[in-house]
């Protein structure tokens, strides 16, 4: 990969920043963004920071027809000290990799990426929200910009960082969610994109979560593609179950996003002596040993929400509360030691933070 040098052009009319309170997901968006080109002849090149501003994109591009995009999310917290954390981005970026190799996108330079977007955060590191639990949520994306209607991988693409400070996840503190274990609809199969972090694998996910949604739904669960029994993942996390002395989570199949959550927490797990298990696991399995009183909890983990307590999961008539609609023992001490390592408040054993 050629040399690459990164042009920075500052905004000249900076917004006026919402106060924390007011933040919620996704809705904000920092003065400044970086951009990067890929074309045949140069590869990747022309990385710059510049004003935050609206893409003039052909009608013709690729991504609008096709698809051909991936894209990432990670986030920015500050430290006690007010200095800007990445948790794992490495992790992250990797991840990119792996999602363009399956998408027919040019591999990316990891290592100047993490360069660029530590620019790009320090630069905007006055947007990082001061209180606790908030955050600048980082979505890296990539998309195919060749003007051509054929279906073959594009020839040019754009590589779009923004950033987003968010609200905290739990606004009063860490709260199980009641989820529906979808029987109908699936996310992804093998051999499919559900490995890699692409967006239509979130648009075919809309149609169960609107549909949970109105029956008072946080999430779904899904199931595998082709048999629907085995578990893979719950709305955009992993998921994980303690069963008897196990900790039990899906192992990697080939439709399961690797999430950089579900490493860290089965990490986390290890050190602290507990036996954690990747295997197949299948609903009914599942509701055996809940029947038989054997699972104590359950829970998601993603950027998003770091993790997330499974309170309920009604799979058709057949209802299992875990830990009595509780927030559960391994689920409190994985969301307070994963929040203390992002928020740079305790010891990282692991050195995930950057
Ligand atoms: N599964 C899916 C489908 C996701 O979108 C995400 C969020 N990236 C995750 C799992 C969790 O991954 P991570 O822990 O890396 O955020």
């Amino acid at each position: 990969m050629a040399e690459q040098s990164l042009s920075v052009f500052k905004t000249t009319s900076y917004q006026e920043k919402p106060f924390d309170h007011e933040l919620s997901f996704g809705r904000t968006f920092t003065d400044h963004m970086f951009l990067m080109d890929y074309s045949e002849e140069s590869g990747w090149h022309d990385a710059r920071i510049t004003p935050y501003q609206p893409l003039q994109i052909d009608p013709a591009a690729m991504v609008f027809h096709y698809a051909q995009s991936v894209f990432e999310g990670l986030k920015a917290y500050r430290s006690p000290e007010g200095d800007p954390l990445l948790f794992r981005p490495k992790q992250n970026l990797a991840r990119l990799n792996q999602s363009n190799d399956r998408l027919c996108i040019p591999q990316v330079d990891e290592d100047f990426l993490l360069e660029a977007l530590k620019q790009l955060i320090h630069i905007e590191q006055d947007w990082i929200p001061h209180t606790e639990g908030m955050s600048l949520y980082i979505r890296p994306t990539i998309i195919s910009t060749q003007s051509f209607l054929g279906v073959a991988p594009s020839t040019n693409y754009k590589l779009i960082i923004i950033l987003s400070p968010v609200g905290a996840y739990y606004k009063e503190g860490i709260n199980p969610v009641k989820i529906a274990v979808e029987n109908e609809y699936v996310r992804a199969v093998r051999g499919g994109t559900g490995e890699a972090k692409t967006g239509g694998n979130y648009a075919a996910s809309l149609k169960a979560q609107e549909t949970a949604g109105k029956d008072g739904y946080a999430q779904v669960l899904w199931l595998d593609g082709v048999e629907k029994r085995y578990i893979e993942e719950v709305g955009s996390m992993n998921v994980f179950f303690k069963i008897g002395n196990e900790v039990v989570t899906p192992r990697l199949n080939g439709s399961i996003l690797n999430g950089i959550t579900r490493d860290s927490a089965m990490q986390l797990l290890r050190h602290w002596g507990y036996d954690v298990v990747e295997r197949d696991i299948t609903i009914d399995e599942l509701y055996d040993h809940y029947q038989q009183g054997d699972v104590k909890e359950a829970f998601g983990s993603g950027t998003a929400a770091a993790i997330s307590p499974i309170g309920q999961l009604d799979w058709g008539e057949n209802k299992m509360v875990f830990n009595n609609g509780e927030t559960g023992y391994l689920a409190r001490n994985l969301y307070d030691t994963l929040m203390g390592i992002q928020y740079g408040q305790q010891y990282d054993p692991f050195n995930w933070v950057v």
